[in-house]
């Protein structure tokens, strides 16, 4: 039977008023974000986590609220990250009180916060959930000793790489899944470590991290950057952060023209069901990209191309799939160590209400590769719906 979140009551014996007191709220005004579905409760052996499906008082969506029996914890959210249209305005305007900037690499993934529970690591995605298949791999990937050396911090970071049941990326020199530290921060504040000890102590514990281009001073870091995102650009990598090295400052993120359009080309793939947001954004930051870079004709016409293609290449593939009598679907893979995730980790894509079909396991070394299909069916059926004359609106 498939059980779906939308349908599940929260049934909580959490303490109300111990609850509200830590997160500084009324007891009622708590009880009413529980009744409201505002605040959630997990399932399973995870029914001490109560995650925030939106943003409360200075408390961001995705935040955890850990329930240690009367005790609590809070893990904040990732804070969203805004995008410069522009390099060298976009710099000026929001670091004017700096003299430098951090360069990372934005790794093009899933976003992962990686804690201590209960002697074990788990994975929360950006929404709060605890994800089976996130989970394995950190307890496989991670030194656990640095959670029990530090147990107020919390780890976030990309999971990245082909064998990705979310963003599956084939650019990384990635066999399956790799996690790369971007962050740390406190619990219950929140607030961030500073780049360069977040960086030491990433490496003292042997965890992977992003790519860091250098600490620039910033009348330099716009040209600095347009050439990092070239060279990105050119291996199909997807951007960079730009970061105050104390963390005290909101970073901005800034992406290359391939990423925008390797996005284009897996909405267009299933175009009946990108938002039309997603699209447009994309479109508008090839515009602002060519002309702060000045474009000749050349790299113009080169733009163009690369997003036309980006456009109508896949549309036209997805058609023809379709009048070939077949549906589209998203493939993925994962690879798991504990087989019983496999089936840990389909429930809890069904109860997120998604239409997934898993391969049976393969087993490969002492390992086990499992192939999931997740089906379109908006795509497929509008397509199907116009080869047989349907009209479009
Ligand atoms: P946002 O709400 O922050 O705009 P989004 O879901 O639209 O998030 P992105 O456009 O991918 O996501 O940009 C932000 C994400 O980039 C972060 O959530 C994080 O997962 C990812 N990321 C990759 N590399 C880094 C890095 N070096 N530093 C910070 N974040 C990074
Ligand atoms: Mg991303």
């Amino acid at each position: 039977m498939i059980i779906r979140e939308q349908d599940m009551k929260n049934e909580t014996d959490i303490d109300i008023e111990q609850a509200a007191d830590f997160l500084d709220l009324s007891p009622s005004r708590f009880s009413e974000l529980l009744d409201k579905k505002l605040i959630r409760q997990n399932w399973d052996q995870y029914n001490n986590l109560f995650r925030f499906t939106n943003h409360i008082s200075d408390i961001d969506t995705g935040s955890v609220l850990l329930d240690h029996n009367g005790s609590f914890e809070l893990v904040k959210g990732f804070p969203k990250i805004r995008r410069a249209m522009l390099l060298e305005p976009a710099i000026q305007a929001n670091f004017s009180d700096n003299s430098t900037v951090v360069v990372e690499e934005k790794m093009n993934g899933y976003n992962v916060r990686i804690l201590n529970y209960k002697g074990k690591l788990i994975a929360l995605t950006r929404s709060g959930h605890v994800c089976p298949y996130s989970t394995e791999r950190a307890q496989n990937l991670l030194n656990k000793c640095f959670f029990e050396e530090y147990p107020d911090i919390v780890v976030y970071g990309e999971m990245a790489g082909p064998e990705n049941p979310y963003v599956r990326k084939d650019i990384y020199e990635i066999d399956s899944l790799d996690f790369f530290v971007f962050d740390m921060r406190r619990k219950n504040d929140g607030g961030a470590l500073p780049v360069s000890e977040r960086r030491t102590l990433a490496e003292k514990y042997g965890f992977r991290q992003v790519e860091i281009f250098g600490e620039f001073s910033i009348p330099e870091a716009a040209s600095k950057i347009k050439n990092i995102i070239k060279n990105l650009g050119d291996k199909g990598h997807e951007g960079v952060i730009i970061k105050d090295p104390n963390m005290v400052l909101q970073p901005i993120k800034y992406t290359s023209s391939e990423s925008n359009c390797a996005d284009l080309q897996h909405a267009f793939k299933f175009y009946n069901e990108a938002g039309r947001d997603y699209i447009f954004s994309r479109v508008v930051r090839e515009g602002f990209q060519s002309a702060e870079w000045n474009e000749s004709e050349e790299e113009l016409m080169e733009r163009c191309l690369r997003l036309g293609e980006s456009i109508l290449r896949p549309m036209r593939k997805s058609i023809e799939e379709v009048q070939d009598g077949a549906r589209i679907a998203d493939d993925s893979r994962i690879r798991v160590k504990d087989k019983k995730v496999i089936d840990e980790f389909k429930s809890y894509l069904e109860r997120l209400g998604l239409d997934v079909v898993f391969s049976p396991a393969i087993k490969v070394g002492d390992e086990y590769i499992v192939d999931i299909k997740k089906i379109n069916n908006s795509t497929s059926d509008k397509t199907l719906g116009i080869i047989k004359g349907q009209l479009w609106s």
